[in-house]
Parts: C-alpha cells; structure tokens; sequence
C-alpha cells in the first residue's frame, strides 16, 4: 500500500458541495479497490456562502494550503445573490489559476452511449476528444478582473490578447504529452492546431511555435484549422478529431459547443494544470436553480477525480492511481451501455446520491 495522496477539498457552494462529495465517495471506491489508502484531506472553506459569513472569500491561508496539496479538487464557486462590493461575482478560484499559472485547461468531450446526442450523424456516437485551453493569457489577459484594458473611455475600449513564448512553448509540449498519452492508450493522437495565424500576428506567433515544438514529436500526426473553420467542423465532422490546442478565449467558446455535442454540463469535466500544481473540477458552476434538491448529475465532478488520479499517477510515480483513473472513466461507461445510468439532467431518474451509489458499484465490481 502506498503513502496516502493530499488533495485540498474545496466544496464551495450550491451543488458544488454534493458533486464534491459525490466524486470522493467514487474516488476513494476506485483507490480502494487498486489497493490505495484513502486520501488526506485538506478542507479549505471558500467561495460565496463563505463570503457571506466571513467577509473573505477563502480562508486566510487556504490559498497557500492549496498550492502545498498534491492535487487541489473543486466542487463549484459562485452564488448569485452574493458579489463583492464592486458587483462582481465572487471568484477565489480565479487567483488559484493566476496563482499557480495553471495554462493547461484540459476539457475532454466525449460521447457515452444513451446520453444525449445532439447530431443525428450515427458517427456522433464516437465523439471522444480533448480541448486543450490555454488558461492564463490569450484574450482573458485583458479579462476585466485584471483591469488591463488599455483605453477605457465613452468612446473606446481596447483588449489584448497576450500571447508569450514561455507559455505558449510549455502549452505546445503540454499538447504533443497529452496527444501521445492517448495514442498509447489506442486513440488517434492527432494534435489539431486551431488559431487565426492568417489574421493575426499573434495567432502566427502561437502556430510559429507550435512548429518549433512539433519537431521533438515525430511520432505524432499534426493538423492545423483556423478557429472558424474549427467551429464548423466540430458540428460537420467532430468525431475526426482527437486532441485540438488553442488560445484562451478560442478554447473557452469551443469547449462549450463541444460539451453541447455530447449532453450537457452535467458531463463536463475540466482539469487545470501548471508546472507544479493541478486544479480538477467539473466545468460547470454552483447551479442555484437545483440547490439542495438532489437533482445534480455528479458525473462532471466524478470524471474530473478520475483526471486528477491520472495527473498524480504521473506526478508522483505512482501506476495504480492510472489504474484507479481508468477504473472511474469504464465505470462511467459501462454504465451508461447498460442504461445503469440514467441522471435526471438527461430525463432520466436517477438524482445525485443514486448515480454515485450507481458508479461506486461499477467501480468495486
Ligand atoms: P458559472 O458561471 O459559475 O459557470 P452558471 O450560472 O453559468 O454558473 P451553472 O451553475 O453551471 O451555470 O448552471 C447552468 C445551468 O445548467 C443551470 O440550469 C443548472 O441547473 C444546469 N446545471 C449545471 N450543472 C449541472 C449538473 N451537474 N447537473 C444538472 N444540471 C446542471
């Protein structure tokens, strides 16, 4: 038996709390059953509800915390009727990615069997591919959080978008590391460039070195498209991708209409991820309308565990945390082809604790 892993829990709000839990009750089935402890946990309070009650909006030294953790694990932040004194939404998680420069947003987009489809294309069935985001510049450089806006008048606003080398190098091996993991695991490993580098000097710049990096990786098949060629054919044709790189607000629009190709937000699972710190959570946010009514789908939050044991497989050596990852990712589709799964988000009639209990038992069968 191995050392027990540190994950720093933060629940958050709404369902975040419930889709938190729901993901360590299938975590820690799937770690069992390989043979590993459970993790040690490092509760940090923080988000809205926090906010409310304490004035801050993460505990006083839950940032570092954190960052000390093996891998940090997030329920969902954010409550409509809480906002700092200026109006805007109360967003701890935003200063852990510029924090930690958590770059690589990693979004997978894949179609299970009885979850709902958007194309009627049968070849939509075989949707399974990975958005990676750049997270940290791009066009979110000038995000209004950082109050960077170069001319702010009645008359004119400017944003830029920010493309670095350092960043852009480490996404591009991120991009080529992650594309050869899934071609060793019998995917096609193809890495799709998308970006504009016939418009724009930056974009040139983004694909200049992605060429650069691309030659430490003969063994990995490149295409290029630009954004809004990649838009139609993530409608025309998504099922010929397998692993696509882009800029960080080209990566925010596509990863949401990819996540639309194959159900819902419910199924989104996200991982965030720098040199030394990885943050995993579902890709959707606290869901007011559905507080406390058991109705969540837990599956985004549970296929997000499934990506954090992945990245501490790697980052601490360790095989059977792979093997623990693996063993969420056939539970969640084994499930769905025997219609074991059936969340309320899709129709069906399945709430949160069910559809976890329902996980947790494909995972220790
Ligand atoms: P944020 O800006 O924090 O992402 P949001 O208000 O834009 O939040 P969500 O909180 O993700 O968005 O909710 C959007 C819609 O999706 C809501 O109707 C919500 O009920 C639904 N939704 C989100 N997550 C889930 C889930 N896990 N299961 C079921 N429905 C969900």
């Amino acid at each position: 038996m191995g050392y027990a892993i540190n994950v720093a829990l933060i629940k958050g709000d709404g369902i975040g709390v419930d889709v938190a839990s729901a993901a360590i009750h299938v975590m820690e089935a799937a770690l069992a059953k390989v043979g590993e402890p459970k993790p040690a946990y490092d509760n940090i309070q923080a988000g809205a509800g926090y906010y409310r009650e304490a004035g801050r909006d993460i505990e006083v030294d839950g940032e570092k915390r954190a960052g000390d953790a093996d891998a940090i694990f997030l329920g969902a932040i954010g409550l409509p009727s809480v906002r700092y004194a200026d109006g805007t939404e109360v967003s701890p998680h935003l200063r852990l990615r510029d924090r930690f420069g958590l770059y690589a947003g990693v979004r997978p987009v894949k179609a299970y069997p009885n979850a709902p489809q958007r194309l009627a294309d049968p070849r939509a069935r075989a949707i399974d591919l990975v958005i990676l985001r750049e997270s940290t510049e791009g066009l979110f450089y000038s995000a209004a959080a950082h109050g960077r806006s170069l001319v702010v008048t009645d008359d004119e606003v400017q944003d830029v978008l920010r493309i670095t080398r350092p960043t852009t190098t480490r996404l591009h091996h991120f991009a080529f590391g992650l594309a050869q993991k899934r071609k060793q695991r019998g995917k096609s490993g193809k890495l799709t460039c998308v970006d504009k580098a016939n418009v724009f000097t930056s974009m040139a710049f983004f694909r200049k070195i992605f060429d650069e990096v691309r030659t430490g990786y003969p063994d990995i098949e490149v295409g290029y498209n630009y954004v809004d060629a990649q838009a139609l054919d993530l409608v025309r044709k998504p099922w010929d991708f397998d692993v696509l790189v882009t800029e960080n607000m080209f990566g925010d629009i596509l990863s949401d209409l990819a996540g639309g190709l194959v159900g819902g937000m419910g199924m989104a699972a996200c991982a965030e991820i720098g040199d030394s710190v990885g943050l995993f959570q579902p890709a959707h946010g606290s869901a007011p309308d559905i507080i406390g009514q058991d109705k969540a789908n837990p599956l985004a939050a549970i296929l997000s565990a499934g990506l954090m044991l992945d990245y501490l497989a790697e980052k601490l050596g360790n095989q059977r945390l792979a093997d623990a990852a693996m063993l969420i990712d056939e539970a969640v589709d084994s499930g769905f082809a025997q219609n074991l799964l059936r969340p309320m988000e899709f129709g069906g009639d399945m709430g949160t604790i069910a559809v976890t209990e329902q996980v947790a038992t494909l995972v220790e069968a």
